[in-house]
């Protein structure tokens, strides 16, 4: 389980939060990392003295420019964030979440992404509505916002306690039967809200000018639903005859 679980750092500016972010996730058996976009040189000296023996994490890190590209694969996106946002979105616990990934990652081909944000301003609206869930540590209110690599620290402690829970129920485990179909990952669902939105343009749904959090509502909403790929298939398909079918009356 922990194998499957990816810390994505978005935008770090301080090595030695790389190398804090390594050392938390080797203590806790995490070893898959993504760097997206440092904004420093993710390995100096200061990340090795941080990371404190756990150096090999960021050597083996995918570095890539956008969360797009860290997080193709995965089945489940979790943005960290202390802060609420303007339009809600479904929000968790580290304790709730990390209860919920035996069962999230029953399927072998189930990939969870924790993705973090930028020191100095956290995760970008665009950021979080990729994201199927937020995940707040619930901090002093007052004082709500964890050093990023202590952030990371708090996840992974709960992702490592519910891997050990399991462990220890051994053959006494509900065992969680393999989805009969597979959920959609990211990139087809960025595929589809990429076609969603040329769609809802071409039949005058939808202006980019005016967007009053159209795209944002309608990825909330398929986001919950969590589709299966075949579920998505049928939402492209009905997007496609949509296009076929507008192409035609427009014809002369
Ligand atoms: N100043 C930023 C916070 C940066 S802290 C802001 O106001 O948004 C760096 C990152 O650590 C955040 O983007 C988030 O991913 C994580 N983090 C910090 N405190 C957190 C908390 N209480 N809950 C969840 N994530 C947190």
């Amino acid at each position: 389980m922990l194998d499957r679980i990816r810390i994505v750092l978005i935008g770090t500016s301080h090595p030695g939060n790389i190398g804090g972010t390594a050392r938390a996730m080797h203590n806790m058996g995490l070893s898959d990392l993504a760097l997206v976009a440092p904004r420093c040189e993710p390995l100096t000296a200061d990340t090795v003295s941080r990371a404190s023996g756990a150096d090999h994490v960021v050597h083996a890190a995918r570095r890539v420019e956008t969360l797009e590209e860290a997080v193709t694969d995965c089945t489940l996106v979790v943005g960290a964030s202390a802060r609420s946002r303007t339009l809600p979105w479904p929000m968790t616990t580290p304790r709730a979440l990390a209860e919920s990934l035996p069962a999230e990652l029953a399927e072998s081909a189930a990939r969870v992404a924790l993705v973090f944000g930028r020191e100095d301003s956290g995760l970008s609206n665009s950021e979080l509505q990729r994201c199927h869930a937020h995940v707040t540590i619930p901090a002093n209110p007052d004082f709500s916002s964890l050093n990023l690599a202590t952030a990371v620290q708090v996840l992974a402690y709960e992702c490592r306690l519910a891997w050990l829970a399991r462990e220890e129920m051994g053959d006494e485990a509900p065992s969680e039967a393999p989805r009969p179909e597979p959920l959609a990952n990211h990139q087809e669902l960025e595929h589809y809200f990429a076609h969603l939105e040329r769609t809802l343009i071409t039949i005058g749904f939808y202006d980019p000018a005016r967007p009053r959090q159209l795209m944002a509502r309608l990825r909330r909403l398929i986001l919950r639903s969590r589709p299966e790929r075949m579920e998505l298939n049928i939402l492209r398909g009905i997007l496609t005859a949509t296009e076929q079918e507008t192409h035609r009356r427009s014809e002369p």
